[in-house]
């Protein structure tokens, strides 16, 4: 084996290391881009004994930087599109996003209002909607875990190119 591969060779092992490591530990951040609080009841109690996502592994951050997970739950409007890019920007990838809620998946009954975007995908890439109003938190756990899969089996590089929309 020349030196040349070896780095490459060391790289792929390492990649699939995170990346399992990332399934098996997901740090995850979560933000209120507009919601009611309805969603944003569900979502904090998942983090209760009652549902325990840290069974999972899954741990609650409040910084963009240390985040694998970006949870969504409100409409986006004109005032708070920047901030959610700006915190979508600041995740390290690769990264999956997943919006919670009506209006995190299409703006919800806030849809007509005149400040109103919409939803979370007309901002960033979405990679898992959870619908209702609120969703129940068996759903939320339910995408959390279908994203987790997603980054078992994609390539890290493949979640580097998303990014659309972002004001
Ligand atoms: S989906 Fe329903 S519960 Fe969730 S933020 Fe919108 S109005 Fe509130």
């Amino acid at each position: 084996m020349s030196i040349e591969q070896r780095p490459r060779r060391c790289g792929g092992w390492l990649e699939r290391l995170i990346q399992h490591a990332r399934v098996r530990s997901p740090w995850l951040l979560h933000f209120d881009c507009g919601s009611c609080n309805g969603c944003d009841i569900e979502v904090l109690a998942c983090l209760t004994p009652l549902y325990d996502v840290e069974r999972f592994g899954i741990v609650n951050v409040g910084n963009p930087l240390h985040a694998d997970l970006l949870l969504v739950t409100g409409t986006v409007n004109r005032r708070n599109a920047r901030v959610l890019a700006n915190l979508y920007r600041q995740m390290a990838a690769p990264k999956k996003v997943v919006a919670i809620g009506a209006c995190g998946l299409s703006g919800g009954i806030f849809r007509e209002a005149d400040n109103v975007i919409g939803g979370i995908d007309r901002i960033i890439p979405v990679d898992c909607y959870v619908p209702g109003c609120p969703p129940r938190p068996e759903a939320i756990i339910d995408g959390v875990m279908r994203v987790l899969e997603r980054f078992g089996t994609g390539h890290p590089k493949e979640d580097v190119a998303k990014g659309k929309g972002i004001p």
